[in-house]
């Protein structure tokens, strides 16, 4: 479908077909899903730095919105600032039936994550807002679910507890807490879901995580090099569970 612009792209979205509202936050992450889901770029909207791409894939409306870059800092914008701002100028604008939040995440060697594995979020908090105080503790944390997804989707690649923070690097105290959640199961550690599953479920909007691992956070790399090493591969088979996903919802 080629969409000359945004208007035409959203009356048609008035049309019966769901649509998915896939949220990405870094550019290189997103670029073979915009390539195999044959996503044409749309007009920027307004100020903010989000770049929107749009088509329609097995009858599905599909938008895909990356976080842009920074203007100043001239990188890919990320972290759950970023994510929150995007998850709610895309729900409010598209109102998807969907939205899924793609990215790459670290994992642990320990819960028997490879590079390139993929995993659907079940559990969906945050590792880095300690707020010690009675109610905001647990507020801090968050705990978000995956709602509302169809069983025939979650079953199609193995689950992981998603932890969000605003760093790369990780502290001794997180280290630890989340090689005790490793033991038990899959824990990947990323920077935006958690933020993204708090404003759907604000609006009340089902959202699907899908991470793909760049770096094993127990493991002997550094994991800045480790994650510009492995971010293709990690990226590509993104693409491909993306796809498996689309098909399914
Ligand atoms: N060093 C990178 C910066 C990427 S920030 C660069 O130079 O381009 C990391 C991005 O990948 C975030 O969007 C985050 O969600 C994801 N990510 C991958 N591995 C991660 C990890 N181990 N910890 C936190 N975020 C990770």
């Amino acid at each position: 479908m080629r969409i000359s612009n945004f208007t035409d792209f959203l009356s048609e979205s008035e049309s019966k077909s769901k649509t998915i509202l896939i949220l990405i936050a870094m550019n290189d992450e997103a670029l073979p899903a915009i390539k195999s889901l044959g996503l044409s770029p749309l007009p920027k909207q307004g100020k903010m730095p989000f770049m929107l791409y749009g088509g329609e894939h097995q009858g599905k409306k599909i938008v895909l919105m990356t976080s842009g870059k920074d203007a100043k800092y001239n990188v890919d914008n990320v972290g759950t600032q970023v994510a929150s701002s995007m998850a709610t100028v895309g729900i409010q604008q598209f109102s998807p039936d969907i939205v899924i939040n793609a990215g790459t995440a670290g994992a642990f060697s320990e819960a028997k994550s490879t590079i390139g594995s993929v995993y659907i979020g079940s559990i969906i908090k945050y590792h880095d807002r300690r707020i010690p105080i009675p109610g905001f503790e647990e507020y801090g944390k968050g705990d978000y679910e995956s709602v509302n997804i169809p069983e025939s989707v979650k079953n199609l690649f193995p689950q992981a507890v998603v932890s969000t923070g605003n760093s790369l690097d990780i502290t001794d105290a997180e280290r630890k807490s989340m090689a005790e959640l490793a033991k038990k199961g899959p824990i990947v550690k990323e920077m935006e879901a958690a933020a993204i599953a708090q404003v759907c479920s604000w609006n009340e909007t089902p959202l699907l995580v899908l991470k793909s691992v760049t770096d094993i956070i127990d493991g002997s790399e550094q994991t800045a090099d480790e994650f510009q090493k492995n971010l293709q591969i990690a990226s590509g088979a993104l693409q491909d569970a993306l796809l498996k996903v689309i098909g399914k919802i």
